[in-house]
């Protein structure tokens, strides 16, 4: 079983409008509501490859239950901590006059003390049936800045692989705990080394020095550039051809999916980094975030180029 972590889920709505002005009122067709958070997008990416993945994190309130019953209209397993106060909406306007899109993400729920140490009581329980574990994304109000670091040791005791995609302080605690593999994007990496921008040489130099600190892998996503893949004694890079661009968001998150999906298939690693960048690439010639085609993801494979670097 594959275990996929979201902390802070939300119901995400977004109204398409056609002439968005500040300080107007605006008449708009009925939003679009899913059921959002990076974790979930994994999820579905997973199922879409033919795995069963159970999804935790906290829900709380009626957007918690609408989460959970949309969750169970998708066929996704789950089990959430309930919590105290409300999970959060997030609220996106497109506009495909001006081509914008304006987002307002609330922050999301207090989690207390004993809502994190259920979580993290549960989270001990479902580990002795894991085979591996991912958690994406940012961290609610209330969790201690090093709970990624808290997740991956208790997985590395259990020998469960564990996969982390968040940024910022998140990320840098996190690192802490040696999860098994991490993927930020470039400008994650970049974040992370405080610099603007970094070369081909300056991101893989970046990268084994965080494998110096007990992380086995890191994935850097390059969006259409590909992606590298770093190791101790390993350095890959794919190479992917042009695609038709629908809708790129959550390409890193159906990124993750392939990679979880090719390591638990015991995969070799060039034949990894092709699983993750395939799945990445069919989501983003999808409209639809989280969603890949299999057939497509058989096509792309044969490809995409990986190189011994
Ligand atoms: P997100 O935060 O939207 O989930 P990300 O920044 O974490 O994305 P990206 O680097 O944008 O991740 O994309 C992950 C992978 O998806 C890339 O390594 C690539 O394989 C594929 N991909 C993303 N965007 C494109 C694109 N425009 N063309 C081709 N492939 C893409």
């Amino acid at each position: 079983m594959i275990i996929t972590i979201t902390l802070n889920p939300a119901i995400d709505v977004s109204y398409q409008s056609h002439h968005f002005q500040l300080n107007k009122v605006q008449r708009v067709a009925n939003g679009s509501k899913t059921a959002g958070g990076k974790g979930l997008n994994v999820s579905r990416v997973l199922k879409q490859l033919g795995c069963e993945p159970l999804c935790t994190g906290f829900l709380g309130g009626h957007s918690g239950s609408w989460i959970k019953s949309r969750l169970n209209q998708e066929g996704l397993d789950h089990s959430f901590i309930e919590i105290n106060e409300e999970t959060r909406t997030c609220l996106a306007i497109i506009d495909n006059q001006y081509g914008t899109q304006t987002e307002l993400l609330e922050e999301g729920p207090f989690i207390t003390i004993a809502e994190k140490d259920k979580f993290l009581s549960e989270f001990s329980k479902m580990l002795e049936k894991a085979k591996l574990i991912t958690a994406s994304g940012s961290l609610p109000k209330g969790i201690p800045l090093d709970i990624y670091s808290e997740i991956s040791e208790m997985a590395n005791a259990s020998n469960v692989p564990f996969i982390l995609d968040t940024s910022g302080k998140a990320l840098e605690y996190g690192i802490q705990g040696r999860p098994f593999l991490i993927k930020p994007n470039k400008e994650e990496l970049c974040q992370y080394v405080g610099k603007q921008e970094l070369t081909m040489d300056e991101m893989i130099d970046a990268a084994k020095k965080i494998c110096e600190t007990g992380v086995q892998y890191v994935l850097v996503s390059l969006g259409k550039e590909g992606a590298l893949l770093v190791g101790h004694d390993t350095v890959l890079l794919a190479e992917i051809p042009e695609i038709p661009v629908i809708n790129p968001v959550g390409s890193g998150d159906s990124m993750l999916a392939g990679m979880a999906y090719a390591l638990k298939n015991q995969y070799d690693f060039k034949t990894c980094l092709k699983w993750a960048c395939a799945c990445g690439m069919s989501n983003a010639m999808e409209a639809k975030t989280g969603e890949i085609h299999l057939h497509k993801v058989q096509e792309l494979l044969t490809k995409i180029d990986v190189t011994v670097l």
